[in-house]
C-alpha cells in the first residue's frame, strides 16, 4: 500500500468525466487499497479516484462516525444512483480537494446505489445519513463535479481564490 497525491482544487482533472472501469484488474485492487490508505491517512470519510489523478470510476469511503466503531471501507465500482428519495437533507460538506472549505450542500435525504464490488459482482444498497451524502459527493467527482457547484457563484469564486492561492504558496514550499 502507498499513499497516492490529491489534487487541489482547481485542477482540470477534477472537472473531467471519469472513465468506466472494464475489469477487476490488480492494478485496480492497488489503487482501491491505496485510496483507502490516503483517505484514512488524510484524513477523510471519502475519496474517488480523479482526486488522486487516475480518470476511473471507482470509490472508496467510510462514513463511520463513532471513533469507537471498528472501520468499515466500501469500494465502489462504476457506481450509479438508481433512485433517490424525494426528501432533502443538508449536511456541511467539505473535501480533500479543497481543504479546510465548508459548505452547506443540499442532497436527496437517502439514495439507492448500484455499483461493482472487487469479486466482480453487482451490489444494490441503500444509503441514508451522512452515508448517503458522503457516496452522492463521490460520485459527482466520478462526473467532474465538486459541492462547491452547488454553492452560489460569488462563494464559489472566493473559495476557488483561496485554492489558488493555497496553491501558489504550496509550489513556493
Ligand atoms: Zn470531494
Amino acid at each position: 500500500m502507498a499513499l497516492r497525491n490529491i489534487l487541489i482544487h482547481p485542477d482540470p482533472r477534477l472537472k473531467k468525466m471519469a472513465d468506466p472501469v472494464a475489469n477487476v484488474s490488480d492494478d485496480l485492487r492497488q489503487l482501491a487499497d491505496d485510496m483507502l490508505e490516503t483517505m484514512y491517512n488524510a484524513p477523510g470519510i471519502g475519496l474517488a479516484a480523479p482526486q488522486v489523478a487516475v480518470m476511473s470510476r471507482l470509490v472508496v469511503a467510510d462514513c463511520e462516525k463513532d471513533e469507537d466503531a471498528s472501520p468499515n471501507p466500501l469500494v465502489l465500482i462504476n457506481p450509479t444512483v438508481v433512485w433517490t428519495s424525494p426528501d432533502k437533507s443538508v449536511y456541511e460538506e467539505g473535501c480533500l480537494s479543497i481543504p479546510d472549505q465548508y459548505a452547506e450542500v443540499e442532497r436527496p435525504k437517502e439514495v439507492e446505489i448500484e455499483w461493482m464490488r472487487l469479486d466482480g459482482k453487482t451490489q444494490r444498497e441503500k444509503f441514508d445519513g451522512l452515508w448517503a451524502t458522503c457516496l452522492q459527493h463521490e460520485i459527482d467527482h466520478l462526473d467532474g463535479k465538486l459541492f462547491i457547484d452547488y454553492l452560489k457563484p460569488l462563494k464559489r469564486q472566493m473559495i476557488t481564490r483561496k485554492m489558488q492561492k493555497l496553491k501558489r504558496e504550496m509550489a513556493r514550499g
